[in-house]
């Protein structure tokens, strides 16, 4: 299984984040369960990274080129892809996903995140999409995402186009029990 994580360049954030960063890096390779990201050495990115490779995971990462040269990149993942832009990073990192995790992180995460959830409401992705909700980070963006269902942006049928865990270690289960998107995602991708 290939897992897509997103998450936090920085590296100021709280430490209960690098903690779940860690704790996802190694649980998902404890798993077998491959890992690819934005590709970067620091952060919760770099968190996750060392904590896969640590114990034995398969981690590809998936970097632009201009941050190469600025040294952003992680130097010891297994496989590390440099790509032209931020967009192609985007498509790398999802297309062949078997599920997408999204730890805590800034615009960057929120970005590729709503791309993974609007291309699943277009019927273009069909993969669990989970949200890790460390120290109730995503609780606010959840409760915006209902209320976008509430005032009829989104489908009711929407809601089951995420899920949200408290601890990494849910990670796999979860994606173990989420049901496939469904196939007819576009006959109801707009809400009448
Ligand atoms: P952010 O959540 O804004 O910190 O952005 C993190 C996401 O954006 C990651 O998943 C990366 O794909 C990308 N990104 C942003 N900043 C960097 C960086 N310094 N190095 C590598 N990737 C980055």
């Amino acid at each position: 299984m290939r897992v897509c994580v997103y998450c936090a360049s920085s590296e100021q954030c709280d430490p209960v984040y690098r903690d779940a960063a860690v704790r996802l890096g190694a649980s998902l390779a404890d798993a077998g369960c491959s890992i690819v990201y934005g590709g970067g050495a620091g952060g919760l990115m770099g968190a996750v990274a060392d904590a896969a490779l640590a114990h034995g995971g398969h981690v590809t990462g998936i970097i632009p080129g201009f941050m190469t040269d600025v040294e952003w990149q992680h130097k010891a993942v297994t496989e590390l892809r440099i790509v032209t832009d931020m967009r192609e990073r985007k498509h790398q990192l999802l297309t062949g996903s078997d599920a997408v995790i999204a730890m805590a992180g800034g615009f960057g995460t929120m970005e590729e995140l709503f791309e993974a959830l609007s291309l699943k409401r277009l019927g273009l992705y069909f993969n669990p999409i989970i949200l890790l909700n460390t120290a109730g980070f995503y609780t606010p963006l959840h409760e915006f995402m209902c209320s976008q269902i509430d005032q009829h942006f989104l489908n009711s049928a929407h809601r089951d186009m995420w899920s949200m865990i408290d601890q990494p270690e849910d990670a796999l289960e979860c994606i173990r029990t989420t049901p496939r998107w469904r196939e007819d995602a576009r006959n109801f991708a707009v809400s009448r």
